[in-house]
């Protein structure tokens, strides 16, 4: 949070009316002091969105402009330059300016994630949001107002009292004027189906569903959260907030998501995460990712990350933002017992797996793939293993899995990961002040400089070697340095089998170099792997599989009937028009990575995911 010189400031009132849930429009009016601005103003919606690493601000869905001056309409135009400025012209002697707008928020998902349905809202406030550009955004107050439907649960890290039911007659909640910056990092979620959880005295979970009987019914999951609290805190030892709020929405309706801010974070997941607790493995990483984020990202952030406004970022060090974040939110994760060891050690075997079965590392560097979020915001690329997507985050947690075993090793258990997590990450407050704090930007020196610190080694060449340059294989020697090695299976592991449902595939990528998905659709297909070599392409249907109609247990009866030096597989394929048959030649049956205990030595990793907070 950035301190608004509040002194001599009018703030510009935002009021919007969220309660259009069934037309998924959010109406809102602006008023903006306009005193000394001389026959035009130029107004601006936020463009980079820190969490999003992308100049991704939603001005495709900013309509309906009107601006008025003592009820005289205003022309405007937008600056050929920036298409995120708007350029409004003012009569002389013009004193207040009115604006009203909408933003259409997506009604299905092809126009972008659905954040509005009859039951949930996900409000963010920068899509409602002009502001003057000319000024600094944390000198820039508003004084923010919003109406949700009556009677919904809400939460928001605005003010301090904010978690209740917007009553009938309160419906419009008013906050408190806030600098841009702060008013941008607190969403709101609200809902009709809502669970509220205290998870510590200054930590709140909000949980909102499609219905009723999709919120926590049992204890133990809401325990695991409480945990996880009590983890990050006998890791980070300080935290960089007062209050924090989980924004959670258990939805099949809404869109899911995974967004950090400094003092909330929003989590969008299955509707069955709490209503099928078991089949729920792989999601249950994501609030402890998330609220590490408020250490790493959110209050230690890269400096390239931290503008003076949101017209322009430098997106780096995503493998530390991300990539520790990942490292940390799989290590929390299994200290507070939300994910088994047993299946967290699954998780880094598909993680070590899937990257050392990507072979775009030999031309492209981690580092590169910094740009990922500005280049394609999460859509399929047509060879995802050859051109990378945001590899930043599980290669990253290879690299950070290494890191913490050699200060571990080199040592003798004396430290670790967790003591760079504390002395940089958290470092306590001048004075013990102990209140929400302001952000710390770093850059890539600093970071070395404090591993150093901890332990005498050549980090610098480290990190060199596995961000900055390229390489034929994933970073293994964290699981070697472990205790572990990687295995072969004839069957997925726990992790991959939930990790396949999840996600609706078949893994058949460490035999013929493909994933599958429903409906005989092929879903990835590993450059230079099997596949690739007889022609087959992402989108591709397999109609039949050694002369039989395609299955994935036709696939797997095919694989397995293979000799164990491999052989040749024969698919009927369907590309557009085109009907082929293809033969690919595999050079192993069907197989799944695992971990499996090496040597006589320490499992490290063992050690790693102990609980520390003893809870
Ligand atoms: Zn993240």
């Amino acid at each position: 949070m950035a301190q608004a010189n509040t002194k001599e400031v009018t703030p510009i009132k935002l009021t919007v009316d969220a309660s259009d849930t069934g037309r998924a429009i959010f109406w809102a009016s602006q008023t903006f002091p306009v005193d000394g601005h001389d026959g035009q103003i130029a107004l601006t919606l936020a463009k980079w969105l820190p969490a999003y690493h992308a100049p991704r601000g939603a001005i495709d869905r900013l309509a309906g402009l009107d601006f008025r001056v003592a009820g005289q309409s205003c022309r405007w135009r937008r600056d050929p330059d920036n298409p995120y400025r708007i350029l409004v012209d003012l009569p002389e002697g013009a004193v207040l300016l009115e604006a009203a707008h909408q933003s259409l928020s997506p009604t299905q998902s092809n126009q972008g994630r659905i954040m509005v349905s009859d039951e949930i809202l996900r409000f963010h406030w920068e899509e409602c949001l002009l502001y003057p550009s000319d000024q600094p955004i944390d000198n820039i107050l508003i004084e923010p107002a919003l109406r949700l439907p009556e009677g919904w649960n809400w939460a928001c890290a605005l003010g301090e009292a904010n978690e209740q039911q917007a009553a009938a007659e309160t419906s419009l909640l008013h906050f408190a004027p806030v600098d841009v910056r702060t008013l941008i990092d607190c969403p709101v979620l609200a809902g009709i189906h809502a669970h509220r959880e205290t998870l510590d005295k200054d930590v709140g979970l909000l949980i909102v569903a499609d219905r009723e009987d999709q919120l926590p019914q049992g204890t133990e999951e809401l325990e695991c959260h409480r945990r996880l609290i009590a983890e990050a805190d006998a890791l980070f030892g300080h935290r960089p907030f007062g209050k924090y709020h989980f924004l959670m929405a258990c939805s099949d309706q809404v869109g899911r998501m995974g967004l950090e801010h400094e003092s909330c974070s929003e989590e969008g997941v299955r509707a069955t995460y709490f209503s099928n607790w078991q089949s729920s493995t792989t999601e249950r990483d994501l609030l402890p990712h998330e609220y590490v984020h408020a250490w790493v990202g959110k209050f230690r952030v890269p400096s390239g990350n931290y503008q003076s406004d949101f017209s322009r970022m430098t997106n780096e060090l995503m493998w530390v933002y991300e990539g520790l974040t990942q490292y940390y939110g799989h290590v929390l994760a299994a200290r507070c017992g939300l994910i088994s060891p047993k299946l967290t050690r699954e998780a880094f075997a598909l993680i070590f797996a899937t990257y050392d079965n990507r072979p775009g590392r030999k031309w492209r560097p981690l580092a590169d793939t910094d740009n990922d979020p500005i280049f394609t915001a999460r859509e399929v690329q047509p060879w995802q293993s050859w051109q990378r997507s945001e590899d930043y985050y599980s290669e990253g947690l290879l690299i950070w899995l290494e890191a913490d075993t050699i200060i571990r090793r080199g040592t003798d258990g004396k430290r670790s990961l967790d003591d760079l997590m504390r002395s940089f990450f958290a470092p306590e407050a001048s004075g013990g002040d102990e209140r929400r704090r302001r952000p710390e930007p770093y850059g890539r020196e600093q970071l070395i400089e404090a591993l150093e610190t901890l332990y005498d080694h050549d980090w610098t060449g480290f990190f060199a070697s596995r961000v900055d340059g390229v390489a034929p294989h994933a970073p293994y020697a964290g699981i070697e340095n472990s205790g572990y090695r990687l295995i072969w299976q004839g069957s997925p592991s726990g992790w991959q089998a939930d990790d396949q449902t999840h996600h609706s595939y078949f893994d058949f990528s460490y035999s013929l170099g493909l994933k599958m998905g429903l409906g005989a659709k092929v879903l990835d297909v590993l450059w230079d792997g099997p596949a690739f070599k007889a022609g087959m392409v992402k989108g591709m249907e397999v109609l039949s599989v050694g002369g039989v109609s395609y299955s994935h247990a036709a696939m797997q009866d095919a694989l397995d009937l293979l000799p164990d030096e491999g052989g040749q597989v024969e698919l009927v394929v369907k590309r557009l028009d085109s009907v082929k048959t293809l033969s690919l030649e595999c050079p192993c049956g069907q197989r799944y990575p695992a971990l499996e205990e090496q040597g006589d030595g320490p499992r490290l990793l063992d050690d790693i995911l102990r609980s520390r907070a003893g809870t």
